[in-house]
């Protein structure tokens, strides 16, 4: 079942009209983003279109759009609405976790989803030259690079890697030595990490700075639970 609706610029088309039974959660076009479309959303329409996809994620109810098709819509251009920053975890793909699908958003994965400058450089593409409204830093519970960073882990090129987290220990008080066996610190540095990979981005990037500024773009931290799907939006 094809679900349609006008949204983003997109005209419904009467033919594949609404389900009978769809929720406004369900109905999710499966045209692909257009200069056009991309350029009539907004941060906060981009913002409500990943909250939208998540719920549907979470409730089973994904949207199965013929993905051959959008191949050959997405064959000459791409107009993503909207750039995820997430961790190479095996279960956060971004796609799938807000339902989106070709040529809907960028994703930056790198383990324990923090900001170097290779990443701004990906952000800066994605919003000043590709048009993405909206940024996202998603991190997710049970992190193997959190907890690695809590552990302090020595390891090939991956001790280099962890020091990228460690900034953002530093800011939790905790007593002892940091253990990823303290569940609650493990998810205290989870949330903090992602939190400060946005005020990383903004310190770093003047690009984005003047983006966000001018109110082009939003950027927005956000935890996703591994147990249940659903993504959580920091303030
Ligand atoms: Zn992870």
């Amino acid at each position: 079942m094809i679900n349609r609706r006008a949204s983003f610029g997109l005209l419904a088309t009467a033919s594949l009209a609404l389900a009978s039974n769809a929720s406004a959660q369900n109905t999710q076009s499966c045209a692909v983003f257009t200069p056009a479309s991309q350029a009539s959303a907004t941060p906060e329409s981009a913002l409500q279109r990943l909250k939208d996809g998540n719920a549907r994620f979470v409730s089973g109810s994904t949207v199965n759009c013929d993905l051959r098709m959008q191949v050959k819509d997405t064959a000459t251009q791409q107009s993503p609405v909207a750039v995820v920053v997430g961790c190479i975890d095996s279960r956060v793909p971004p796609e799938l976790v807000f339902d989106q699908r070709l040529g809907d958003i960028f994703a930056a994965r790198i383990a324990g989803n923090f900001v170097n400058t290779d990443i701004l450089g990906s952000l800066e593409f994605a919003t000043k030259a590709a048009g993405a409204k909206l940024i996202v830093v998603l991190g997710h519970t049970e992190c193997g690079a959190i907890k690695g960073a809590v552990d302090n882990v020595k390891l090939g090129n991956l001790t280099a890697m962890l020091g990228n987290i460690r900034p953002s220990l530093e800011k939790l008080n905790y007593t002892g030595v940091a253990t990823s066996k303290d569940k609650v610190l493990v998810q205290k540095l989870a949330d903090q990490n992602a939190q400060d990979a946005v005020a990383l981005v903004l310190r770093k990037s003047e690009v984005i700075a003047e983006l966000v500024a001018q109110g082009k773009v939003k950027i927005v931290s956000a935890m996703h639970d591994i147990s249940t799907g659903r993504v959580s939006w920091f303030a």
